[in-house]
C-alpha cells in the first residue's frame, strides 16, 4: 500500500508517518529527514539544499526528485511505503505520478491532516528533535524526562533551525502558496481523505489505520 501523509508543517506528518509504518511494517519516506541527513553528511546535496532549508524554502524541484527517485528504486519499497513530506507542489505531484507509473504502480491513498494556524505555530515553535533516532518531543506538550535529552535513546535533544518563528511563518507561506494546490489535486484523483489534525495523536492515527483498512478491504480481489 502507497500512501501519502500531506499537510502544512507542523501537521504532524513526520510523528504519524514514523508509528504508521511500524504498525503496516512499511517504510517510511520523509524527503525532510533525507535532506537532512545529507546536511549533516555534507554530501554535495546537502551543501545546495542547507541555505534553503533554513531559509524555510523548497529545495529545488530537481535535487528533490532526484533524491526520492533514488529510494524508490530500492527494493523494500516494493510492499509500499507511507510518504511524508513530497509532493510540495504539482510539479513534484506529476513528477511522482511519472515515478510510479515507470514501475506500474500508483498512490493508493493520500491523507490531509489539516491543522490550524494557532495549534501548526504552538507545535512547531517547542518542537524538539533527537539527535540519534529522530524521536520528536515539545517543550510544553511532551517534555523529556531529562533536561534536553532523548527519553528513548539518551541522545542529545535540538531544535530544529528551520523552526524558528520567522522561519516558521515563511514555510507557512510557502505552504499556502506551493503545497495547498495538492489537495485539490487529489481530490480530484478521488484519493484524498481529509482528517482534522488538530487534537489528539493517537486519535489521528487510529483514524488513518482505519482508512487503510477500509481501503484495503474494497480493494482486495
Ligand atoms: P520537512 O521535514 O518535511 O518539514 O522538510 C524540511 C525542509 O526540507 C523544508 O522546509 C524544505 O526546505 C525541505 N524539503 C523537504 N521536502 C521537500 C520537497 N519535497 N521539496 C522541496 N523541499 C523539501
Amino acid at each position: 500500500m502507497r500512501i501519502i501523509l500531506l499537510g502544512p508543517p507542523g501537521a504532524g506528518k513526520g510523528t504519524q508517518a514514523k508509528t504508521l509504518a511500524q504498525r503496516l511494517k512499511l517504510p517510511h519516506i520523509s524527503t525532510g529527514d533525507l535532506l537532512r541527513q545529507n546536511v549533516s553528511q555534507g554530501t554535495s546535496l546537502g551543501k545546495l539544499a542547507r541555505d534553503f532549508m533554513n531559509k524555510g524554502a523548497l529545495v529545488p524541484d530537481e535535487l528533490v526528485t532526484q533524491m526520492l527517485n533514488q529510494r524508490v528504486s530500492q527494493p523494500d519499497i516494493e510492499k509500499g511505503f507511507i510518504l511524508d513530506g513530497y509532493p510540495r507542489n504539482i510539479n513534484q505531484a506529476k513528477a511522482l505520478d511519472d515515478m510510479l507509473k515507470k514501475r506500474n504502480i500508483a498512490i493508493d491513498l493520500v491523507i490531509y491532516l489539516d491543522t490550524s494556524e494557532p495549534v501548526i505555530i504552538q507545535r512547531l515553535s517547542g518542537r524538539l528533535v533527537c539527535s540519534v533516532c529522530g524521536a520528536n518531543f515539545h517543550t510544553k506538550n511532551m517534555p523529556p524526562k531529562v533536561n534536553m535529552t532523548c527519553d528513548n535513546c539518551g541522545g542529545k535533544l535540538y531544535q530544529r533551525s528551520d523552526d524558528l518563528d520567522e522561519t516558521i511563518k515563511k514555510r507557512l507561506q510557502v505552504y499556502l502558496e506551493e503545497s495547498a494546490p495538492l489537495i485539490k489535486y487529489y481530490n480530484d484523483e478521488h484519493k484524498l481523505y481529509r482528517l482534522s489534525a488538530d487534537g489528539d495523536k493517537t486519535i489521528v492515527l487510529n483514524r488513518i489505520i482505519e482508512l487503510a483498512k477500509e481501503y484495503n478491504d474494497s480493494h482486495k480481489v
